[in-house]
């Protein structure tokens, strides 16, 4: 989604036309007769020229990058999140694909068996995100988190969900609205790694220049330290010591001023939502561990070749090889239990109970 970005005046004309312009562009211009309201909420005429770069002297309004018009229509359209709920054409997976995919479960320190597998459908999600980090610099991108049934994680789905890397429409679908929240409940976790990985260089840079400011002011000031009763002229020590702490209370207010210039401020916030309806098998499991044992239901969407990944009880991020924990067979990823050997510490039975 990122590549993907629509030249502004297409935008622009887009944007005029989805709030009641009509609309006419030629080459590199448009024409746009803006409904009254709307030219009042743009501080722009009812009958409008734009072009990306308008041509010294001429009448067009400028729509390309960094112009007050496109910042507005923008700001106007990031307002609000734009969802679809889509139906992709594709067949149901084989149920015997799917048993045998869950027969290979690995559960690292249980016993898994298949139970009966029944062919169904289930929504799922793709958000993609909007983040921004602000400090000395902007840094802005989008990064998507795809999730499905069950707080499970698609593995295998490709770009099925990713509706602007498609050439063929999906057609419109219909779900109620519990299940569309449903399938988002581990957003915020995993939308919170991803925004990790997508802003970590940004906020390495940060960190580096800081690292670099810090030094040269911290460098700088030991210089003037060194020069205060250096010179020729002998110098009271009392008023060296005094000019001394001046130098160091000066630059530890410097030093303050680039903390606070350095503290990253980052957000991230859903700029788009598509929901999809496809079909999929769904295989009941019975895991054991000791003398313990549970219902496991592991998912297989259409055109995927894996299983969706197993959302962990302790961090809610998608697993294929989960640990089960003694006490609650809680299901347990290879981030929240590394070793599944013995017993282990369950960070799903440490948290206080919902
Ligand atoms: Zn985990
Ligand atoms: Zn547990």
């Amino acid at each position: 989604m990122t590549d993907a970005l629509p030249d502004p005046l297409s935008f622009t004309a887009r944007a005029l036309a989805a709030r009641g312009a009509l609309v006419e562009t030629h080459g590199a211009e448009a024409v746009a007769l803006l409904p009254p309201a709307l030219g009042k909420a743009l501080h722009a005429p009812e009958e409008l020229l734009v072009a990306t770069h308008p041509r010294e002297g001429a009448a067009a309004v400028a729509c390309g990058i960094g112009s007050p018009l496109l910042e507005r229509l923008s700001a106007e359209a990031r307002r609000s999140t734009p969802w679809a709920l889509v139906a992709p054409a594709a067949d149901a997976p084989k149920v015997s694909h799917a048993t045998a995919l869950a027969g290979r479960l690995v559960v690292r320190n249980g016993l898994a068996e298949v139970v009966d597998a029944a062919v169904g459908t289930a929504v799922y999600a793709r958000v993609t995100m909007a983040w921004s980090v602000e400090a000395d610099d902007r840094y802005e991108g989008l990064f998507a988190v795809e999730l499905g049934p069950d707080r499970g994680e698609p593995a295998g789905l490709g770009s099925l969900l990713d509706v602007t890397a498609r050439e063929d429409d999906a057609p419109p679908a219909r779900a109620d609205a519990a299940a569309l929240a449903a399938v988002l409940a581990p957003l915020a976790g995993r939308a919170q790694r991803a925004l990790a990985a997508a802003s970590r260089d940004a906020l390495e840079s940060i960190e580096r220049r800081h690292a670099r400011d810090h030094q040269r002011m911290t460098e700088y000031f030991a210089g003037l330290a060194a020069e205060v009763g250096a010179g020729r002229r002998k110098v009271d020590p009392a008023v060296a010591a005094t000019r001394r702490a001046a130098l160091v209370a000066e630059r530890d207010a410097r030093l303050r001023d680039l903390v606070v210039r350095y503290t990253p401020k980052v957000t991230a916030a859903p700029a788009a939502m598509v929901f999809a309806t496809l079909p999929v098998v769904r295989v009941r499991l019975r895991v054991r561990r000791r003398k313990l044992d549970r219902e496991l239901r592991v998912v297989l969407p259409a055109t995927a070749q894996a299983l969706d990944l197993l959302a962990c009880d302790g961090c809610d991020e998608g697993t294929a090889r989960p640990a089960l924990c003694d006490d609650r067979l809680h299901l347990v990823c290879e981030r929240c239990a590394p070793q599944a050997q013995g017993r282990f510490a369950c960070v799903a039975c440490a948290r206080p109970r919902r």
